[in-house]
């Protein structure tokens, strides 16, 4: 990892610096450098999934309505009626940002207690491939994805969801909503363990990439996982899907591609 300053979420998008070009302009030259990349070589594009082909926000509601009716949120009146009351707009990358977003300051005990309390009911089925079935392809990237697949690219999901408790409702997803998937040159790269830490499990697919083509594109919406591929394989475009991301901090970068979705006019 490199010693640049780092930042966190709109600082980091602030600092770093991205090309100015649209969302068309992006994917269409993505699709223009496969082509030459055929000329020489074997074309790979990777593609992390929450929160950049998946909005996971509706996993999130769901595991939330089913806090309030159950026992476990009894004890917290306040912050149940808040949650409650909770649109798609409350919903943000964690349940920290989503209860804020709320209203509920976590200086407070009885809420951050009521945080404690409905995080662990979260985890417990957030990482769980039976709730999988809620996440909603963003609009236009199943299309997009089979767009630069009939190109002729290996196409490579690189994910940190773990193998045990997602890798059923994913491949289920992958095909529920028509990305390429169960066909030649489709990859899924999840974790072998959910404790594995995400970056480490990202940055460790190197050789399997490496072996399967030349990258000519990564998709992440975690600025971490972005700036460390792009340090690992600085020849190629790294995109930036302005979701949501964490707050974790991640290096100024420069050379990056952004965009916030796939629709392309
Ligand atoms: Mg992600």
């Amino acid at each position: 990892m490199s010693s640049k300053p780092t930042a966190v979420r709109h600082d980091w998008i602030r600092s770093s610096h991205f090309h100015d070009l649209q969302e068309t302009d992006v994917l269409n030259e993505i699709g223009r450098r496969i082509k030459k990349t055929q000329e020489t070589a074997h074309p790979l594009v990777l593609l992390d999934l929450d929160s950049t082909l998946y909005e996971v926000e509706p996993r999130t509601h769901q595991i939330l309505l089913e806090w309030i009716d159950s026992p476990q949120s009894t004890s917290f009146p306040i912050a149940r009626d808040k949650v409650a009351k909770i649109t798609r707009d409350h919903l943000g990358y964690s349940l920290k940002d989503t209860f804020s977003r709320l209203g509920l300051d976590l200086s407070f005990q009885e809420f951050s207690a009521a945080w404690e309390n409905a995080k662990a009911f979260w985890q417990e089925r957030f990482f769980n491939s039976d709730y999988l079935k809620h996440d909603i392809a963003y609009e236009g990237a199943a299309e997009f994805v089979n767009d630069i697949y009939k190109l002729g690219c290996e196409i490579v999901y690189l994910t940190g969801r773990d193998e045990p408790g997602m890798g059923r409702g994913t491949r289920q997803n992958l095909l529920r909503d028509g990305f390429p998937w169960e066909k030649p040159k489709t990859h899924l790269l999840l974790k072998p363990t959910f404790e594995m830490d995400d970056l480490l499990h990202k940055k460790s697919a190197e050789n399997y990439i490496r072996k399967h083509g030349t990258l000519v594109a990564s998709f992440e919406n975690e600025p971490l996982n972005l700036v460390s591929l792009s340090e690992i394989f600085p020849e190629a475009m790294h995109i930036f899907v302005d979701t949501i991301c964490s707050d974790r901090p991640a290096p100024v970068a420069q050379g990056l591609y952004r965009i916030k979705g796939y629709i392309r006019p």
